[in-house]
């Protein structure tokens, strides 16, 4: 006899809404405890491990998570040699199970078939969904909520965020914890709790990312001006953050989870 799927409850954006108003005056702890108290193992965190996403797997392990979390890390096999060194000193020293995804075809053999795409505009946003959405989109289906570390300070696309966010194309809850700490604040967390970090922050890269699109930044420049330096496109993102995506005005988004984790999202309080 097969058995049935379990029943899922959809949730949408006017669901949430109540919750993040509930959510936006919370701290970080208590915003991952939130999210762990009601998705246990389906909670994820997702990371590239750049400065903010370094502070986020510290306090997940402060709060004793490695068990009980996957931190996942798409690996676009074009990362410095510093970031996967990062991404090794936080598997070892502070006890995260990484789930690293890979994309299905080395910048080689993509470089073959398909040219080098990241050169121009249109093909950048075809090389990031080759190299990191499509990666990520192996993960569907295994979790209903993920931990992320994008903060309002960032500004541009970032600077309004909510501590919650639906995800279409990841079927998931996304959740900010960090939403409110400026760059000051996550600089003094560093250096009080001798955060692990990619040594490349300290060689004038504010944000990192692959090799082929991140350089330096000078003095006075925007922090994401080292992004996609090449195609004088201030604007860009990769796009694997659901907040980041442009939307059609008026489009609601929506996600189906578990019937069980709904009851436990909007039964529990906060
Ligand atoms: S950041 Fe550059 S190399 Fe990396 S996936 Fe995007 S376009 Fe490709």
């Amino acid at each position: 006899m097969s058995s049935q799927p379990a029943p899922h409850r959809l949730v949408t954006e006017a669901d949430i809404a109540p919750l993040n108003e509930a959510l936006e005056n919370r701290t970080m702890d208590e915003i991952i405890r939130w999210a762990h108290e009601r998705f246990g193992r389906r909670l994820c965190l997702l990371s590239a491990f750049q400065k903010a996403g370094c502070v986020l797997c510290h306090r997940a392990a402060a709060l004793g998570l490695q068990e009980h979390m996957d931190v996942v890390f798409v690996d676009t096999g074009v990362n410095f040699p510093e970031t996967l060194e990062t991404v090794e000193r936080i598997r070892s020293e502070y006890g995260l199970n990484i789930v690293t995804l890979h994309p299905a075809r080395t910048m080689e053999q993509q470089c073959r078939e398909a040219g080098v795409l990241y050169i121009t505009p249109e093909g950048q946003k075809q090389c990031c969904h080759l190299r990191k959405k499509e990666p990520l989109l192996q993960i569907k289906g295994r979790y209903s909520a993920m931990l992320g570390s994008l903060r309002r300070s960032s500004g541009g696309r970032r600077a309004a965020i909510p501590p919650l966010a639906l995800d279409t194309e990841l079927n998931l809850i996304r959740v900010y914890p960090m939403f409110r700490m400026t760059t000051e604040e996550m600089n003094s967390y560093i250096e009080r709790h001798n955060v692990i970090y990619n040594s490349l922050h300290d060689q004038g890269y504010p944000t990192v990312s692959c090799n082929r699109c991140t350089t330096p930044v000078l003095e006075g420049e925007d922090e994401r001006a080292g992004r996609w330096r090449h195609l004088e496109h201030a604007d860009a993102y990769c796009n694997i953050n659901s907040t980041d995506r442009l939307k059609h005005p008026g489009t609601l988004d929506s996600v189906r989870i578990p019937t069980g984790e709904a009851e436990n999202l909007f039964g529990a309080g906060i």
